[in-house]
């Protein structure tokens, strides 16, 4: 499947090779960019990157979603940097805002406390919303309606290696429903209920959670469920199944907690939300870490040991952040002895 399509690519001499992107078992897939026109600057920097290193072969398409209207000068100037399809989406009140249940006043008490313990983003209340669309709704929006799979990318972030398969196909190709590069402890005065609401969301729907040999749970608790230590995957770079989170079990999952109030009342970020659904519903087979990706979040680098020279990366094998204190990559490696060298990987070395 895969040499075909390189085929396709090089008979299509540099010209947009449209046998690729019509290509009939090719996977429904997109980039998910959430930005305000603000980070215009930023997301440019990222598009370019995902293209020189991946994107400029595979020509997927991106989707940009935004609770305001993007300018015409935020659509040009993405939009101008590939040659694949761009959709520019307004994000309406029903999936960004506060549902009725919650109280405003208190919400706002709450952010001038965390504000006055300077937690970061404690006192924003954009970042609230910005968590829980993530949490929530984006997988939802009617632009992705027609996907199957996603690739989030931020502003600012960068790739430093070559991507010269397609992630996508080797994700439906194994049943892979999570892919991640980063991982680590969360602030924890972030989060200071959502271990236990977590927790009574498990006892209530035994059938949803996954206890059996597969499971990831053992990564999330070091002191058999007593404590979330605070691992999870960090979503700024996520590829995943959009039927997942579309799922009734993640759904299910996703409202208990929004009944809670922790998105506003605390400052429940994504990354955790995400994570845990992972831990407790996915198998360690449908979870892919992707040592390969040679990736930059401010302030921390994956970058990959091994591949290093054949993927051409142009990141410090010294700056990778696997193995220091705050990562949960030694956690994850004892869940599994040979999670790191999947075929997909290795055989390109
Ligand atoms: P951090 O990575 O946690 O420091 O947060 P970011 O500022 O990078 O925000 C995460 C993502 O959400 C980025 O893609 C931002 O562009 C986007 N984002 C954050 N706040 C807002 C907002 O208020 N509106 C919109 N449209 N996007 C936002
Ligand atoms: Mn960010």
């Amino acid at each position: 499947e895969q040499s075909a399509l390189a085929a396709i690519y090089k008979q299509s001499n540099g010209s947009p090779p449209a046998a690729i992107v019509a290509h009939p078992n090719r996977v429904k897939a997109v980039f998910v960019i959430l930005a305000r026109n603000s980070d215009l600057n930023g997301i440019r920097k990222s598009i370019r990157e995902i293209e020189d290193r991946f994107n400029r072969k595979f020509h997927y398409p991106y989707v940009f979603l935004n609770e305001e209207f993007f300018t015409d000068e935020f659509k040009e100037q993405t939009s101008s940097l590939t040659s694949s399809p761009t959709h520019y989406g307004k994000i309406d009140d029903d999936m960004w805002g506060y549902p009725s249940h919650i109280n405003q006043t208190h919400a706002a008490e709450c952010r001038k406390d965390l504000q006055d313990r300077k937690i970061i983003y404690g006192g924003s209340e954009p970042y609230r919303h910005m968590c829980r669309f993530q949490s929530g709704f984006f997988f939802r929006h009617p632009l992705l309606d027609a996907y199957e799979y996603y690739w989030r990318v931020e502003p600012d972030v960068n790739y430093y290696c070559d991507i010269d398969y397609d992630p996508f196909q080797m994700m439906k190709d194994k049943g892979l429903k999570y892919g991640w590069t980063l991982s680590l402890t969360e602030y924890m005065a972030t989060i200071p209920t959502l271990w236990e609401t977590t927790k009574s969301f498990m006892a209530q729907n035994r059938d949803l959670i996954n206890h059996g040999e597969d499971s990831i749970l053992p990564w999330i608790t070091d002191d058999n469920f007593e404590t979330y230590n605070g691992c999870h995957f960090w979503s700024n770079f996520e590829i995943g199944s959009l039927d997942f989170f579309r799922s009734e079990r993640y759904l299910k999952y996703f409202n208990y907690l929004d009944a809670q109030g922790g998105f506003f009342y605390e400052r429940w970020g994504d990354a955790p939300v995400h994570s845990l659904a992972v831990a407790m519903m996915l198998k360690k087979s449908e979870v892919h870490f992707f040592n390969d990706i040679g990736y930059k979040h401010n302030p921390l680098i994956h970058c990959p040991i091994e591949q290093w020279a054949h993927k051409k990366c142009s990141c410090e094998k010294k700056d990778n952040f696997d193995w220091t204190g705050w990562s949960c990559l030694t956690r994850y490696s004892e869940l599994s002895k040979d999670f790191i060298w999947d075929e997909a990987t290795h055989l390109n070395m």
